[in-house]
C-alpha cells in the first residue's frame, strides 16, 4: 500500500452531509448521472485532474505550493483576537488537503504514466511537495496562531478536539514547545540522525559478498540458478552473491553441503557488519538522546506514541506474549526439522543450525506438503475472480459498483467504477483499476489514494477516489489471465485498501482512512486475506475456466492451509526476533544507550526468540528497517494478529465470511470511522469484546 506522509491536516465545516434515500427511479449509468445523483444528496463526485505533460506537472506543483503558502501566511497573519477553530485548524486542514491531493496525483503519475519524461518530472515534483510538507511543522507564525486557539480551549466537538490535540502533539514532537536553544539542539540532532539513517541505508546498498564454489560443492542447487547470468565464472566455478536475496535463498534452501550453506549464511549475516555496527550504535544512542530531550523515557515510547501501541512497553509485552504463545508450535517444528537432519546425517543427536532451517523447511514442503500451485491457476481466471470478489465485497459492505466510461485514463485499458451505497443509492466514491503490467509501470501491487474524502467549505462531502495498480499476468491469445492463489490473496488485500478509502467518512482529511496509525493501516486489508482460504468463499467464484461446473477441490484448499501452517511457527518467531531486537535496542534509556553493546543485544535476542545466528556475525547491520521503520517492526505482527482477530468474528457468524450483518458493523465501526477516534476503540466496538491473540494462534495451527 502506498501512503503519502500526512501533510497538514485539513478541516472545514460543521455540517455533515445528509444521507437521504434517492428515488428508486434513478438508474445512473454514466459518470455524469452519478455526479448529478451525488449532488442531490449533498455530495460531490469529481475526478482528479491529471497532468498530461512534464510542464503540466511542474505548473500544478508550483501553483499549489504558491497558493498554499499564501493561504497559510494569511492564516497566520490574522488578528489574534479573531482567531477561532474554523479560521485556523479547519482552514489549515483544507489548505493542506489541496496540496496533498496534488501530491497523490503526482505519486500515481510517477508510477503509471506511459511517458518517461512525465514520470520523471512527477517524481521530482513529488519530492518537492514532500519537502514542503515537512517544512510545515517548523513555521513559527503558523504554530503561534494555532497555539493561540488551542490554549484558549474553545468548546469543540470530538472530531475537532482530536484535530487540535493531534496537531499540537505533532508540534510538540517536533520540539516547537521547547525553548529556542533546546529546539536548536533538537534540530541539529535530527539532522545528524537523518545523516546516519542515510549512511546506514547506503552501507546496506553497497554491501557485497561474492563467494565462489565448484559445481560439486553446489550439489542440490537448481540448474536454473547455475545457468543464471553472471553466476558461472571464467575459471568454471560458480559465483554466489550473498547480498542478492534470491542467490542466498537458492543456496540456503537447496545446497546439500552444510558447509556451503554455513559459508553463504555467514557471509549474508555479516553484510555491512564492519560499516554499520558503529552506525547502528550511534543511531541507538542518538535516538535515545532525542527522545529524552523531548520528554520520553526512550525512543520506542516516542515512536509508538502516535501508533496503536502507545508505549514501547506495550509493544514489548505484545511481542513477548506472542513468543510464549508460539512456543509449543515453534518447538515442534524445530524438532521435526532436526529429526530430518538426524535421518539424513545418520546422527541421532544432530543439532539444527541456522543454516539448516531453510534447507530442511524446503525439503519438508516438497516431500510432505507438495502443493502444485501452478495447477490451481485454472480455478482463478482473472475476470471471474475479480467479479467474484466484487460480489463478495458488495454483499458484506452493502455496496454497489458500476463501471462507467472514464473521461480520461493514463493508459489504455484502465477502468473506472463508481461505488454506491446499496440501500440508499447515494454515491460513495470512485476507483480506477490498472491491472496488467506494461513498460515503466510500478511493478508491485498497491492501492494509490487519489483523493481522500472530506467535507468541503460549502458543506458537501467530497467523495474519495482511489486507484489500484497491479501486475497480474496478462491474458494470451488462447488463454485468459490465470491467477495463482497467492495473486488472489493479493487482490483481496489490495482491494481492501480501496474499500477502506471508499468507506471512510471523516470530515477532516487529517482523519481520513489512510491516516490511521502505522501499526493498524494494514489490518483491514490483512483481514480480508482470510477470505481466500475459505471453501465457501472460493466456491462463489473459483471454478475451472474450461468447465465452470468444476469447483476448486476441498483437498486443494486443505493442502494449501497445511503447507502454510507447517512452518508458520518458525516463520512468525523469526519475525518476532526482528521486532524484539528492534524494540530491545530502542527501549534503552539515554544513559544506557550510549554504552549499550548492540551486537550482544541483537544476538542474544535472536538466539532466544528464533535460532542463534552464525558465530561472529551481526545480521542487524543489514536490516534496513532499523533506519526508517525503527521501533516499528513489531507493527507487522501487531496488525496481522488484529486482522485475524477481526476475521474470526466473520468466521463465527451465521453466514461466515459472507455475513452481511457483521460486514455492516465492520463498515460502520472500523472502515467508516477512519482516524476520527482511537482505532483500538473502533476495533473493540466491532469485535464486541477486548482484542485477543487466540484466533492468531489457531491460525498458526495451535489448537486451543
Ligand atoms: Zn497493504
Amino acid at each position: 500500500m502506498q501512503k503519502f506522509p500526512r501533510l497538514f491536516p485539513t478541516a472545514l465545516c460543521l455540517l455533515l452531509p445528509l444521507t437521504v434515500a434517492l428515488p428508486a427511479s434513478a438508474n445512473p449509468a454514466t459518470l455524469a448521472d452519478f455526479q448529478a445523483l451525488a449532488g442531490k444528496s449533498n455530495h460531490s463526485l469529481t475526478l482528479p485532474v491529471y497532468p498530461l505533460t512534464p510542464a503540466d506537472a511542474q505548473a500544478m506543483t508550483e501553483q499549489s505550493i504558491k497558493e498554499a503558502d499564501a493561504a497559510l501566511a494569511a492564516l497566520a497573519a490574522q488578528d489574534p483576537k479573531t482567531l477561532n477553530f474554523e479560521n485556523t485548524f479547519a482552514a489549515a486542514d483544507a489548505i493542506g488537503a489541496k496540496v496533498g491531493n496534488v501530491a497523490l496525483i503526482l505519486g500515481t503519475v510517477a508510477e503509471s504514466s506511459t511517458d518517461k519524461a512525465l514520470r520523471d518530472t512527477a517524481n521530482d515534483m513529488g519530492v518537492k511537495l514532500q519537502e514542503w510538507g515537512v517544512s510545515l511543522d517548523y513555521r513559527d507564525p503558523l504554530y503561534r496562531a494555532l497555539k493561540t486557539v488551542a490554549d484558549a480551549k474553545p468548546k469543540l466537538d470530538a472530531d475537532q478536539q482530536r484535530l487540535v490535540d493531534d496537531q499540537m502533539r505533532t508540534y510538540r514532537r517536533a520540539g516547537l514547545s521547547l525553548s529556542a536553544p533546546e529546539r536548536a539542539d533538537i534540530e541539529r540532532l535530527r539532522k545528524d540522525l537523518a545523516g546516519l539513517n542515510t549512511q546506514f541505508a547506503v552501507n546496506i546498498n553497497e554491501a557485497r559478498a561474492p563467494l565462489d564454489f565448484t559445481a560439486e560443492e553446489l550439489a542440490g542447487v537448481p540448474q536454473s540458478f547455475l545457468d543464471s547470468p553472471g553466476v558461472k565464472q571464467p575459471d568454471g566455478r560458480y559465483r554466489v552473491m550473498a547480498n542478492i536475496t534470491w542467490h542466498a535463498q537458492a543456496i540456503a534452501e537447496n545446497a546439500d553441503n552444510p558447509e556451503v550453506r554455513r559459508k553463504v549464511l555467514t557471509a549474508r549475516c555479516s553484510l555491512a557488519q564492519v560499516t554499520n555496527t558503529p552506525v547502528l550504535a550511534k543511531l541507538v544512542a542518538l535516538r535515545a538522546d532525542i527522545a529524552h530531550r523531548l520528554g520520553y523515557a526512550n525512543w520506542a515510547d516516542y515512536q509508538t506514541e502516535i501508533r496503536m501501541a502507545k508505549t514501547g512497553a506495550i509493544a514489548l509485552k505484545f511481542e513477548n506474549d506472542l513468543v510464549a504463545g508460539l512456543q509449543p508450535k515453534f518447538d515442534q517444528e524445530i524438532e521435526t526439522l532436526r529429526q530430518m537432519k538426524a535421518a539424513q546425517t545418520g546422527k541421532a543427536d544432530a543439532k539444527l543450525e541456522s543454516w539448516d532451517v531453510p534447507y530442511y523447511t524446503n525439503k519438508l514442503k516438497k516431500e510432505k506438503y507438495a502443493v502444485d500451485t501452478e495447477k490451481l491457476r485454472v480455478y482463478f481466471p482473472y475476470q471471474a475472480t475479480l467479479e467474484g470478489m466484487f460480489a463478495i465485497y458488495q454483499k458484506i459492505f452493502s455496496l454497489k459498483f458500476t463501471a462507467v466510461e472514464p473521461p480520461y485514463v493514463w493508459a489504455p485499458g484502465v477502468q473506472l467504477y463508481v461505488v454506491q451505497d446499496a440501500e440508499t443509492g447515494v454515491p460513495m466514491g470512485a476507483f480506477y483499476l490498472d491491472m496488467f503490467p506494461r513498460d515503466g509501470k510500478f511493478n508491485h501491487f498497491a492501492c494509490f489514494e487519489q483523493k481522500p474524502g472530506r467535507v468541503l467549505a460549502d458543506g458537501r462531502f467530497d467523495l474519495p477516489v482511489a486507484a489500484l495498480l497491479c501486475n497480474f499476468p496478462a491474458p494470451s491469445a488462447d488463454k485468459p489471465s490465470l491467477l495463482k492463489h497467492a495473486d488472489v490473496e493479493t487482490l483481496f488485500h489490495e482491494f481492501g485498501h480501496v474499500m477502506h478509502s471508499m468507506l471512510s467518512r471523516s470530515r477532516y482529511v487529517a482523519q481520513s482512512a489512510f491516516t490511521v496509525p502505522l501499526d493498524f493501516v494494514e489490518a483491514p486489508s490483512q483481514m480480508l486475506e482470510n477470505w481466500v482460504w475459505d471453501k465457501s468463499v472460493l466456491d462463489t467464484f473459483a471454478a475451472d475456466y474450461r468447465d465452470p461446473s468444476k469447483k476448486i477441490p476441498a483437498e486443494a484448499i486443505a493442502s494449501l492451509v497445511a503447507a502454510r501452517q507447517a512452518t508458520e511457527g518458525y516463520g512468525e518467531r523469526r519475525q518476532l526476533s526482528i521486532g524484539l531486537l528492534d524494540l530491545n535496542l530502542h527501549t534503552l534509556s539515554a544513559d544506557d544507550a550510549w554504552q549499550a553493546d548492540v551486537v550482544k543485544i541483537v544476538n542474544d535476542t535472536t538466539a532466544r526468540v528464533s535460532i542463534a545466528p552464525p558465530a561472529g556475525t551481526f545480521w542487524a547491520a543489514y536490516i534496513g528497517h532499523l533506519a526508517g521503520y525503527d521501533a516499528g517492526y513489531y507493527g507487522y505482527l501487531w496488525a496481522k494478529v488484529m486482522a485475524i482477530d477481526m476475521a474470526s468474528v466473520f468466521k463465527a457468524a451465521p453466514d461466515g465470511f459472507l455475513d452481511a450483518k457483521v460486514g455492516r458493523r465492520l463498515r460502520d465501526e472500523v472502515y467508516g470511522k477512519g482516524d476520527t477516534r482511537e482505532v483500538s476503540e473502533s476495533v473493540e466496538k466491532f469485535l464486541g469484546r477486548p482484542r485477543s491473540m487466540q484466533p492468531f494462534l489457531e491460525y498458526v495451527g495451535i489448537k486451543k
